[in-house]
């Protein structure tokens, strides 16, 4: 799977431009600078995202990732911009709650938490929504090479006790690194459980 081509389908800025449902949908969100572009970029082994679509101000969209055309990878719009207005964030949730509403293909969303970072509203916000919208999702901590051993291990039962109170979150998580390469391959494997033959 992740040998073969990873090819860019599609900016969608709109919910009318989604491209055809025709494979099965891993979507990726988590806060501006968590470490999503660096993840996907890892466990694709290309610069395959377009890293403008997650800084500030610029256009937010959708992204679309052909995976050898067996699995699509979406790259969500980072949230949690402290500078954006309420109506843009606003606007966010009401895109993506339509988005995961109304995408039968979408099989799970990786939630990804800064190991480093505390866990913030909008990140509890988000778990909200996938439950709302009732989209399986499992979280993924990112950066794990850059925290002490005992603070990732409270991180750690930190974040499963989130899943406990989450319906739609599945009951373990994801340790990564994108500079060591840590949890990359499980990732992987994860991944390639739901594409196409
Ligand atoms: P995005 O905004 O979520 O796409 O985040 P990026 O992938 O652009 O990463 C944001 C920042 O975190 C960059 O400065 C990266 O170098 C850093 N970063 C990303 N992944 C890791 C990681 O696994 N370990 C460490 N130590 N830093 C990382």
């Amino acid at each position: 799977l992740f040998a073969g081509s990873c090819d860019f389908i599609f900016g969608a800025q709109k919910l009318g431009q989604l491209p055809p449902q025709t494979l099965p949908e891993i979507a990726f969100a988590g806060r501006s600078n968590v470490g999503k572009s660096s993840l996907v970029n890892a466990l694709t082994g290309r610069k395959t995202l377009a890293r403008a679509s997650s800084q500030p101000g610029r256009t937010k969209q959708l992204n679309f990732f052909d995976l050898a055309n067996r699995l699509m990878l979406v790259d969500m719009p980072g949230y949690g911009f402290a500078k954006a207005a309420k109506s843009v964030k606003e606007d966010w949730q009401g895109m993506m709650f339509d988005y995961l509403r109304g995408r039968p293909s979408l099989r799970r969303v990786m939630l990804l938490l800064d190991a480093r970072i505390e866990i913030k509203q909008h990140d509890l916000d988000a778990m909200k929504l996938l439950d709302r919208a009732a989209v399986s999702f499992q979280l993924v901590l990112t950066k794990c090479d850059s925290v002490k051993p005992t603070a990732l291990a409270q991180k750690e039962e930190e974040v499963l006790a989130l899943t406990k109170r989450h319906p739609a979150a599945c009951p373990f998580l994801s340790l990564t690194s994108s500079e060591t390469g840590q949890g990359i391959e499980q990732l992987r494997a994860e991944l390639a459980a739901f594409a196409l033959p």
